[in-house]
């Protein structure tokens, strides 16, 4: 189990806390268009506010490369925590992210006071955890908060480097809830545990399938990716989506599963067309014909009728339910039908249900389940590497409890 340092855990009155955030959010015209991630910040901010700590904020925005880009600045950030937070964030504008500027205004706070410094990719030395810079960052606190989920799987001067100079190093709320349902509720899941996997390709999800089928009971595939698994069972799989290098890889998985006494699901019917749609969202015409049934000039789009149904149903005698990759091509309302219907699905169980991030999260929030789901994982590439079963660089450098 992962038990890491929280900020329920140290104590910040008088202190300077450096929180690294995830405030990596669009811009529109200096305009923030999606305020998400900085509300999700609040709490951690809020409660070290309220113990006396004096707030030293940090994040990274886009990717300026080592260079100050105004178009990239946090000055836009600032602004609107003060709103969210009603107080003053004071911005520390400062190329160098830990210059003269934010020196003094780190030196001015009070108990209490926020203080935003500039974007961390500013500086060249960030994404390479370069010691100097970790140096300056760490020179500003007397303890240091991750509260940055998305950048975990990264080892940064911001979140990583940091924290060998800074004595005390704990998470925050939001990094703490990620730990809890991605890290320990798949390693240590309430049977039986479903894993769903779906989206494009298999080649971007090798590692994930290989190690959700050791933790799950059962492991459901969709999407792109379950063409190859079909063709390799040996099934005509038309013009569908396949990798033909990865057709042994499914092969031993599928050996693996039987094995392993796991269940592997794969789609027993299926939603096909002529071709992709084009654009995206054209209106298509579609069938639905059984796996084994797809004629050579037809592509598979989504999964067929009887297939969400077997699927929804494992998901109803299930105790955790983690997701990850759309059933099929969402995008288009025609071929949207089997992702809703998992979506569904978990809305609807009892069960503990993880997202895993990234477009299925977003597909789940379009589709109006958000609400539903028991933990949305804010991080893309993070909770990939947390399903393969991986140590997060911004994990593992806090402090154990
Ligand atoms: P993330 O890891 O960010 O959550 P994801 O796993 O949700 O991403 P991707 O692997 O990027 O998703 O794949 C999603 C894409 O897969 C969608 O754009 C969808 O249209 C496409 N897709 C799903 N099913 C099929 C299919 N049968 N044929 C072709 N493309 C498909």
């Amino acid at each position: 189990m992962l038990n890491k340092k929280s900020v329920d855990d140290i104590n910040v009155k008088g202190k300077k806390v450096l929180v690294r955030c995830d405030f990596n959010v669009p811009l529109k015209d200096g305009k923030i268009t999606d305020e998400n991630r900085l509300v999700a910040a609040l709490p951690t901010i809020k409660k070290l506010i309220a113990d006396g700590g004096k707030v030293i904020l940090c994040s990274h925005l886009g990717k300026p490369k080592g260079e100050p880009k105004p178009e990239m600045s946090l000055a836009p950030v600032a602004a609107r925590l003060s709103e969210l937070l009603g107080q003053e964030v004071k911005f520390a504008a400062d190329n160098n992210v830990v210059g003269e500027n934010a020196k003094a205004a780190v030196a001015a706070m009070k108990d209490g006071d926020v203080v935003l410094l500039e974007n961390t990719r500013y500086r060249v030395e960030e994404t390479k955890n370069g010691e100097a810079f970790s140096k300056e960052l760490a020179s500003l606190c007397d303890v240091f908060v991750n509260d940055a989920f998305g950048t975990a799987h990264r080892a940064h001067c911001s979140n990583v480097g940091v924290t060998e100079f800074v004595d005390t190093c704990a998470v925050g709320y939001l990094m703490q809830k990620e730990i809890d349902f991605l890290g320990n509720a798949v390693n240590n899941p309430k049977r039986p545990f479903v894993a769903i996997l779906g989206g494009a390709k298999v080649a971007d999800k090798l590692n994930v399938i290989s190690n959700l089928l050791e933790k799950c009971d059962t492991l459901i595939i969709g999407g792109g990716m379950a063409y190859t698994f079909l063709k390799a069972k040996g099934l005509e799989v038309g013009t569908s989506l396949v990798d033909d290098t990865k057709i042994d890889y499914c092969k031993e998985m599928m050996d693996k599963a039987e094995k392993l006494g796991k269940k592997l699901l794969l789609p027993i019917d299926t939603t096909i067309a002529k071709a992709f749609p084009d654009p995206i969202d054209a209106q298509i015409e579609v069938s639905v014909v059984k796996s084994d049934a797809i004629p050579a000039d037809m592509m598979g789009l989504d999964i067929g009728t009887e297939t969400a149904a077997l699927y929804a149903d494992a998901v109803k005698s299930a105790k955790t339910v983690v997701w990850n990759g759309p059933m099929g091509v969402f995008e288009n309302p025609i071929l949207a039908k089997g992702t809703i219907a998992v979506a569904k699905s978990l809305a609807e169980t009892d069960a503990t249900t993880i997202i895993g991030g990234g477009d299925s999260a977003a597909a789940v929030n379009q589709l109006g389940f958000g609400d539903k789901m028991t933990h949305i994982s804010t991080g893309g590439g993070a909770s990939l590497e947390f399903l393969e079963g991986k140590d997060l660089p911004g994990v593992v450098a806090a402090q154990d409890n």
